[in-house]
């Protein structure tokens, strides 16, 4: 079999619709064959062109010898013992992202990273901890749901929300990032509703600014600390787009009626779980359509920061409700299996570092 690398052909996956018609359209193809094939791929998840029984031997086999549909393949598979589940892809290049399905009650969440590490070095997060690699193309986004969808299949279940809160900051790779949204809300594609496609970021200002002028999806922004002075500690990017602009950001969005932004706050003990700082985050998101998750942290090697109490996670999330805030405590998933927020990396599978088995396949490392 021919190296992925070495292919010369033009990878059609990850193109949304727009382009596909481009692209045929400049081969001499008729337009309406992006429409087909754009459902071949994500609607029946066909990854060759031959399975396209539909469209002419002609028309498949002179597309075949000029375009391929990528697919990487999960390299691994673990389940935690509460269902959720977390598949290590393997990329053509030899690096390796992680994403993470969640079940929970009628809904499956499928968790997607969007770089090969992380350039922003939040302080409680695995990824960060392990450097930026690269950013990941469209077409690696988006097999991470084409993979989910088939795996959910099998057991007659379908995948309903789309998060992107995996490896990376998704706003610092808006244009690949972009291509992978458009793919999941194309009736042509995933065919899903922008409020159940949610984009996380650390507060990268002008691009969720861009983002929510382009596409109805839902934000998700982490704050994580109710100061200035805190959440530069926590998080370098708030020397860039500092948390009095990300509030204002975060309150202009556009929203549909009912619809409110998210903000994330990870609970560090004694770091920013105070009372005093619930109320000051009270203060912050007072009047706006904001609502909070609060996440207890998820402890990894790199860090030393301490799982709040029960007690304390539930004093600042009342000091919130009493001050009118909606708040949930997110409940911490697939922790046994490093799949919890904060816990993903590419470090365990990187051939550069593990070095490789004989049959030049990476060598996979137990969880430590
Ligand atoms: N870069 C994006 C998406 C990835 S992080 C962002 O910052 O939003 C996804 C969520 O996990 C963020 O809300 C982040 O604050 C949270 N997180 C990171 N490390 C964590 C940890 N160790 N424990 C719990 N949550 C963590």
């Amino acid at each position: 079999m021919m190296n992925a690398m070495d292919d010369a052909r033009t990878d059609i996956k990850g193109m949304p619709l727009e382009e596909l018609e481009r692209f045929f359209r400049s081969r001499g193809e008729e337009r309406y064959r992006a429409i087909q094939v754009s459902r071949w791929i994500y609607r029946r998840h066909a990854e060759e062109f031959s399975v396209m029984t539909d469209l002419s031997r002609d028309f498949r086999e002179a597309i075949g010898r000029s375009c391929r549909i990528s697919s990487s393949p999960a390299e691994k598979e673990e389940r935690s013992h509460d269902g959720t589940e977390k598949f290590l892809f393997r990329l053509e290049d030899g690096e390796a992202v992680e994403s993470v399905l969640i079940p929970e009650e009628a809904r499956r969440t499928l968790c997607v990273s969007t770089q090969v590490g992380c350039a922003l070095s939040c302080a409680f997060c695995a990824t960060g901890a392990s450097g930026f690699r690269r950013n990941m193309t469209s077409a690696e986004i988006i097999h991470q749901a084409c993979f989910a969808v088939r795996r959910l299949e099998t057991r007659g279940e379908r995948l309903t929300n789309v998060v992107f809160m995996g490896m990376g900051e998704p706003l610092e790779n808006v244009p690949e990032v972009s291509r992978a949204i458009e793919i999941l809300l194309s009736p042509f594609g995933f065919g899903m509703p922008g409020r159940r496609v949610t984009v996380s970021t650390a507060g990268i200002i002008p691009a969720m600014r861009d983002l929510a002028d382009r596409y109805p999806v839902s934000f998700a922004v982490s704050l994580n600390a109710a100061s200035e002075e805190v959440r530069s500690r926590l998080m370098p990017v708030n020397r860039r787009y500092p948390l009095r602009d990300l509030i204002a950001a975060m309150r202009g969005i556009p929203l549909r009626s009912g619809r409110k932004v998210t903000a994330e706050y990870v609970l560090l003990s004694e770091v920013n779980d105070s009372p005093a700082e619930a109320e000051a985050l009270a203060r912050l998101l007072s009047g706006a359509r904001i609502k909070v998750n609060l996440i207890p942290v998820n402890p990894h090697e790199q860090g030393d920061f301490r799982v709040p109490s029960p007690a304390s996670v539930d004093r600042f999330r009342d000091i919130l409700m009493a001050a009118g805030v909606q708040t949930i405590t997110r409940e911490r998933r697939g922790a046994d299996i490093r799949a919890a927020c904060g816990q993903l990396r590419c470090a365990p599978a990187d051939p550069k570092v593990r070095g490789r088995t004989r049959s030049g396949r990476a060598e996979m490392s137990k969880n430590p």
